[in-house]
């Protein structure tokens, strides 16, 4: 018999063992004077575990993880759960509300931690999610999709080369797996300078539901509460190998037009393969899109409108097989 869990106080409000408590922590007022407030349910596990957060809608039109969360909820009972699950499915309320990636003042969250009691509005409400939910964990999983028109393919980007850490991204089976350094100011870098081992999972792209995307989602995150012992039983789903990235880059257009897309997310390509052209409206002065090297597409655009520059599709190349995760090299943020 597992021992007792601990109440947990949030926002000034007590969580006891195998109760489930839907809180709302004020961030700021908006200038019409209502209150907005950060949305949090907390299910505190009758018997002792870790505390984990799950967090999504960072940036403010990244929706899928909003479902993953509300799916691993109606999975998740507080009789059976070992730890406590504190779930946060839109961190930027503004942006949420806005239909936006940003806060009002273009600030980007995911650059604004660990954030300030006294600083932008972007960093007090970063020091707020700090304070009432990060730090009160010894882990992490934030959600993500791609950004700006773009889609990824589900994957889980982490510092693999943390044995405890790789062996939970491991757990999770997204079909991709990538050793990913933290950008300055994101929420990874910031719960990881605490001592916190935090996983992102970006799937999917923005203001669009992804079934697919969902469900590797939720079952990722079931399996990873599975791996911690928080609960017993992981999603009966065959999981997915992760394959390993070794390395990314984006393919850029090397020219303005209409971009005539024909390849897709998990598409294995041969060096030198078409993925596409960019072309004139009318087809004419069509350049092809061709692939640097062997790989697969993690991600692309869905805008056909591009500009010379313009990232059009991201390619990794994968890691050769019992590769050791201290050489991958470091590929994109979050
Ligand atoms: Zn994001």
């Amino acid at each position: 018999m597992k021992h007792r869990n601990l109440p947990i106080e949030i926002a000034g409000s007590v969580v006891e063992p195998g109760q489930r408590k839907r809180l709302e922590i004020p961030v700021a007022r908006l200038p019409t004077g209502t209150w907005l407030a950060l949305p949090i349910v907390v299910v505190n596990g009758a018997k002792a575990g870790p505390n984990v957060w799950i967090s999504a809608a960072v940036h403010g039109d990244e929706v899928n993880g909003v479902e993953i969360i509300g799916q691993v909820l109606e999975e998740t009972e507080p009789a059976a759960l070992s730890g406590c699950l504190l779930t946060v499915p839109i961190v930027n309320v503004f942006g949420f509300n806005a239909q936006s990636r940003y806060l009002p003042d273009r600030r980007d969250l995911n650059r604004s931690f660990p954030g300030s009691a006294r600083g932008s509005l972007a960093g007090r409400l970063a020091n707020l999610f700090m304070q009432e939910v990060v730090l009160k964990c010894q882990f992490g999983i934030d959600l993500h999709t791609g950004s700006n028109h773009r889609t990824n393919l589900p994957q889980v980007r982490a510092n693999l080369h943390d044995e405890e850490t790789r062996q939970l991204a491991e757990a999770f089976a997204a079909p991709v797996l990538m050793h990913a350094s933290a950008i300055d100011g994101s929420l990874r870098k910031a719960s990881t300078a605490a001592g916190i081992r935090t996983l992102v999972y970006e799937a999917g792209e923005p203001l669009r539901f992804d079934d697919a995307a969902i469900r590797l989602g939720r079952d990722g995150v079931l399996r990873v509460l599975a791996a911690l012992k928080m609960r017993r039983t992981a999603p009966k789903r065959k999981a997915n190998h992760s394959e390993l990235v070794e390395k990314t880059a984006w393919i850029r257009a090397r020219h303005s037009g209409v971009l005539r897309l024909d390849t897709q997310l998990g598409a294995r390509v041969a060096a030198k393969e078409k993925l596409g052209v960019v072309a004139d409206v009318f087809g004419d002065d069509a350049w092809p899109v061709s692939a640097p090297s062997d790989g697969i597409v993690i991600g692309h655009t869905n805008n056909p409108l591009v500009q010379q520059g313009d990232a059009l599709i991201h390619l990794a190349t994968m890691a050769p097989e019992g590769a050791a995760p201290a050489s991958l090299l470091a590929t994109a943020g979050d």
